[in-house]
């Protein structure tokens, strides 16, 4: 064990320069602005100096003495154990457990040492444990102002990333790029809010900096936020000087038919949203828009009248899905829907092989499908369209940047004027964000939300049981099905555990199977081949199968109106929004419906808050805003691939008054000023741009 430390004491300067760099270039930290804009965590006061009788247990507190005694202990484990004696001849031990050879001798008897840490009350009074330290020479004066503490990896010291940050700071181009007439009111330029931030002045207090209020860190998040917008905008700028095709409405054709045929009513938000969409296809702009709606507002239907649009006007239409039980349902409903006024629909999925494959591909490439639903296999290689004009998203977060282009790359038409065409898109989600959010992670798309129900939906409600109360939830379930009520019994199911989650599935099914003798009872999971999921899934919607074991492949979209109770099984394994996707899956009827939600403990603090939220709440947005609070944005909604991933420092959350301003800012520079805006997006987001537009 010494020969591993002595060799890690002493690496060659040459190296250490090197490794530095690569340190500095893994934190992203490679121009002088990067290395200006990386800014501190926390800070340490290092401005004060205090008796060692006046360290208090538990407090952290900075003291300068003498080193009177320094030894390495081997007992209970090895150690260096260093006793400094101040001024007055108070005694205080510092505590190594690690510790390079170099230190013991950097902390010989009689050095005179800064010692900062927190104290504890030891067996021989108070001490520090790897407190941070350094010798002095006496009469050495203390820093005027606090010490930052930057983010920072192993490989890379403060002491280092400090110096190499001074430096940037020094270097770097920081001069205004925004005209301060533009900007929010009062805050300090950015070279201001920079020197604020790494060299705070004497007297500053740490708190106000640390809890990114103080106006230094407004005007750096309002610049990131700025940067963040401007790079989206001119995404969406760059997209409306493509051109897609113009679709004519026509009167009296599909779109006008599936709506008069409709067994039901849009809701007002519904034909707000089918309206805004419908606007879009008839521009030569390609559309691009967001189509938000809690589980079971009804987005299908409005994407059903956009493919009636393009069908109309002599287009293609894809729609897409993550899976293909979704995908089924889609089809489903839209042959029901579309079939009948003589729209061909063709079928493409993954498990779909041989001749029938052949055959739609045959009929998509002759333009003779009007109409192609399918999951992946839709934009693989070899499906050529005839005339793709709309393709359509759902569940868009489970699909990637790739897959959009791919989409994309499917229409290789012309217009007149030699332009290639791009498709229209939609992209559906069922996991709705507040207003200003989607607008932070999606400003270069358009946004429109279905934000009602449909009529004579009843409220679900949502209980929670201990794994124990089983027997009483079997009890629930009996009473259900008794009414002709269906069930669904929802197991999770995830790769690393795959094996005995599946035996956990089969064994609750045959639990279920025993009580509930002369019930149909199905089990469906994600490794059946997709001919027998299917088939066990038209059993449940044809209302054959009464409880329906899953894992959770019914997850999204699945839609069964006789389905009126929902059990989650580990209930705390599943994600927020998960939950409440599932819990949609009930309550589509009229039929007053129930999510129970079966737990085992222990909890995490986050499992408990999202089993606390599903049972506060039963709307989606609000359910959003809890995940966020629970996970942070980078992880919704697929944002890493947008722009959230790029936000450092705002939140855009808490932030959301600075994100309007960067909104308002944003539109006015790109309209006055291109190059301003350039400018900016370069200092902010250097090589970075493209991962956001992409
Ligand atoms: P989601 O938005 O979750 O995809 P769906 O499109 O699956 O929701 O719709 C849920 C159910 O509501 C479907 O059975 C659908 O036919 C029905 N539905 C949609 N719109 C309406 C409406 N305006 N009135 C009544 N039922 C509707
Ligand atoms: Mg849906």
């Amino acid at each position: 064990m010494p020969s591993s430390s002595t060799e890690r004491a002493a690496p060659a300067p040459a190296r250490a320069a090197t490794a530095a760099d690569k340190a500095l270039e893994k934190l992203g930290l490679v121009r002088d602005i990067d290395l200006a804009l990386h800014l501190p965590l926390r800070y340490e006061d290092e401005t004060k100096v205090i008796a060692i009788a006046a360290l208090h247990d538990g407090e952290v507190g900075q003291v300068e003495a003498v080193v009177s005694d320094s030894r390495i202990q081997f007992r209970p484990r090895r150690q260096l154990v260093v006793t400094l004696k101040d001024e007055h001849g108070d005694d205080l031990v510092l505590r190594f457990l690690h510790f390079y050879p170099s230190q013991q001798k950097t902390l010989a008897v009689g050095k005179r040492v800064r010692a900062r840490g927190e104290a504890r009350g030891g067996f021989f009074g108070l001490e520090m444990v790897h407190p941070s330290f350094k010798v002095v020479a006496p009469g050495t004066p203390l820093p005027s102002s606090l010490t930052p503490v930057y983010p920072s990896t192993v490989q890379l010291s403060q002491a280092v990333l400090r110096k190499a940050v001074a430096g940037g700071l020094a270097r770097a181009d920081l001069d205004e790029i925004v005209a301060p007439a533009l900007l929010p009111p009062n805050l300090p330029t950015l070279r201001e809010a920079l020197r604020r931030l790494h060299e705070p002045a004497p007297g500053l207090d740490a708190e106000a900096l640390e809890d990114r209020s103080h106006p230094a860190w407004q005007r750096l998040k309002f610049d990131e936020l700025l940067a963040q917008q401007l790079s989206q905008l001119q995404a969406k700028r760059e997209r409306e000087a493509q051109r897609a095709p113009v679709f004519a409405a026509v009167r009296g054709g599909r779109h006008d038919a599936l709506l008069r045929e409709l067994p039901f009513r849009l809701t007002p938000a519904q034909r707000r949203v089918a309206d805004e969409i419908a606007r879009d296809l008839t521009r030569p702009v390609p559309m691009h828009r967001l189509l938000q709606g809690d589980v079971g507002s009804g987005k299908t239907v409005v994407a059903a009248l956009a493919a009636g649009v393009a069908i109309d006007a002599g287009w293609q239409c894809a729609l897409m899905a993550p899976t293909e039980i979704l995908a089924e349902q889609h089809l489903k409903k839209l042959v029901g829907w579309l079939a009948p006024l003589g729209v061909t629909v063709a079928w493409l999925t993954g498990s779909r092989k041989g001749k029938a494959r052949t055959k739609m591909m045959e009929q998509v490439a002759s333009g003779e499908a009007a109409l192609v639903v399918g999951t992946h296999a839709v934009i693989e290689e070899q499906v050529r369209f005839a005339r793709l004009g709309l393709a359509i998203i759902d569940e868009q977060h489970r699909f990637g940047v790739t897959q959009r282009l791919a989409l994309r790359a499917k229409l290789a038409e012309s217009n007149a004027s030699g332009q290639a065409l791009e498709p229209h898109m939609l992209m559906m989600s069922a996991t709705p964000i507040p207003r200003t959010l989607a607008m932070t992670l999606f400003a270069d798309l358009d946004v429109s939300t279905i934000d009602e129900l449909p009529p004579g939906r009843t409220p679900i409600e949502t209980r929670l049981f201990a794994d124990g109360k089983r027997d009483e939830v079997i009890a629930r379930i009996r009473d259900e099905v008794g009414r002709g009520r269906q069930v669904y019994w929802v197991c999770p199911l995830v790769e690393a555990s795959a094996a005995l989650d599946l035996q956990n599935a089969t064994e609750t099914h045959q639990q279920l199977c025993e009580a509930l003798p002369g019930r149909m009872i199905g089990l469906i999971h994600g490794r059946m081949p997709a001919a027998e999921k299917s088939a066990v899934m038209s059993l449940f919607s044809g209302g054959q199968i009464a409880v329906l074991v899953a894992t959770t492949v019914i997850e999204v979209g699945v839609d069964v109106a006789n389905a009126s109770l929902m059990v989650v099984e580990h209930a705390e394994r599943f994600g927020l929004s998960q939950l409440h996707q599932l819990r949609g899956r009930v309550g589509r009827g009229a039929t007053a419906s129930v999510c129970v939600l079966l737990y085992t403990g222990p909890l995490s603090d986050a499992a408990k808050a999202r089993l606390k939220a599903m049972r506060e709440t039963g709307d989606g947005f609000e359910i959003s805003r809890r995940d966020l609070e629970i996970r942070g944005p980078g992880e919704l909604l697929g944002a890493r691939q947008s722009g959230a991933a790029l936000l450092r420092f705002a939140d855009p959350l808490t932030d959301e008054a600075l994100l309007l301003e960067a909104r308002r800012v944003a539109e006015r520079l790109l309209e006055t000023d291109a190059a301003a805006a350039e400018r900016h997006i370069a200092r902010w987001l250097g090589g970075r741009v493209h991962f956001l537009n992409a």
